[in-house]
């Protein structure tokens, strides 16, 4: 078959399609890898990005899953490449006349082409495949982080804050900087890690001071957000963030919607306070950092907003709370006693 012939079989194929005939379900923009052995979890947070525009896929962990439409039926058979093209019909009937009669089966329906079409996948935005790509990068970081223990874990401790709420908030730490760099780079590329805040502009892990590691989850358990802070008390600033928006308030899975209390609380070393001492609690990244958007997810919450008694603060909370009740949130300030700081105040309980 010649390249051209190659070339239409692929034109006349969406990837869409494709993964439709396959049976393979498109998520956000993603697949789950063909090659989940290569996986944790047999790869249950989906790290295949699929550019309908394209009518391409790459796995972001495995370096050959990767390709176009007959890579991808390659793949997902396990078969070769004649037997790829058979499956998805052969050339197409609209090739240029010239093509011999006698080539591979003609104009055969690609099987499951009846399914309904997927018009909100084709169109999904870029920014939507931007933000599942920073989810993959994301998760491709915490994987490569172990949980809390040792200096780090020490750290924690001398803030009262003890492991099994560590463990619960699933905290990771950058224990091996040099390794960690090396398999995320080899995995995916500098630009991709640079853009999102992993790496930094001249090429390295961004978290070399900044090692341990509060990941943001959302209802589902995935991450969607990270702050790294620094346990170095000489280190400026204390805490990094990641590029681009906060999507949801750390500890989010409080916010279930059942009627009760929650503690808003800035900054998340006060959060984790208050949840080692048995508080419901939520937290922004910085006082000024509530967005109005947030406002309906505390839903049927009476939000006690505990940020740092400081001009800071003080703005910040009054933000917060006039963001929560024009959502019809029942929202007060909470502030412990002058000279007093969150910790000690419920510490003292
Ligand atoms: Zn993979």
């Amino acid at each position: 078959m010649a390249n051209a012939d190659i070339e239409a079989v692929k034109a006349a194929h969406p990837i869409l399609d494709v993964l439709g005939a396959l049976g393979i379900p498109v998520s956000h923009g993603r697949i789950r890898c063909l090659r989940p052995e290569n996986h944790s979890h047999g790869d249950r947070t989906p790290s295949v990005s699929i550019w309908t525009d394209r009518g391409q896929f790459k796995c972001w962990v495995c370096v050959d899953v990767k390709g176009d439409v007959i890579d991808l039926v390659r793949l997902a058979r396990n078969c070769g490449f004649r037997e790829a093209l058979e499956f998805l019909g052969g050339a197409p009937a609209s090739l240029p006349a010239g093509r011999p009669q006698s080539s591979a089966p003609v104009n055969r329906n690609l099987p499951g082409t009846e399914a309904p079409a997927l018009p909100n996948q084709a169109t999904e935005s870029a920014e939507a495949e931007e933000e599942a790509l920073r989810q993959t990068l994301l998760a491709a970081l915490l994987d490569a982080c172990p949980p809390v223990g040792g200096k780090i874990g020490q750290y924690l401790v001398k803030r009262r804050i003890f492991k099994r709420t560590w463990d619960s908030q699933r905290l990771r730490m950058v224990d091996d900087y040099a390794g960690i760099s090396r398999k995320l780079e080899a995995a995916h590329g500098l630009a991709d890690l640079e853009r999102f805040g992993i790496f930094n502009p001249a090429g390295h892990l961004r978290f070399y001071r900044h090692v341990l590691l509060f990941p943001y989850y959302d209802p589902t358990g995935r991450a969607v957000y990270l702050q790294a802070r620094a346990i170095d008390p000489e280190a400026k600033p204390k805490e990094l963030s990641l590029a681009g928006h906060i999507p949801l308030p750390y500890n989010s899975r409080l916010l279930d919607g059942e009627p009760g209390q929650i503690y808003l609380c800035e900054g998340v070393i006060d959060t984790l306070t208050l949840l080692e001492q048995g508080f419901p609690a939520v937290g922004v990244p910085g006082a000024a950092n509530f967005k109005a958007a947030w406002g309906p997810l505390f839903r049927n919450k009476s939000v006690h907003v505990a940020f740092d008694p400081d001009a800071p603060g003080e703005t910040g909370a009054a933000k917060a709370i006039e963001r929560l009740q024009a959502a019809g949130i029942e929202a007060r300030r909470l502030s412990p006693p002058a000279g007093m700081d969150l910790n000690d105040w419920f510490r003292r309980g």
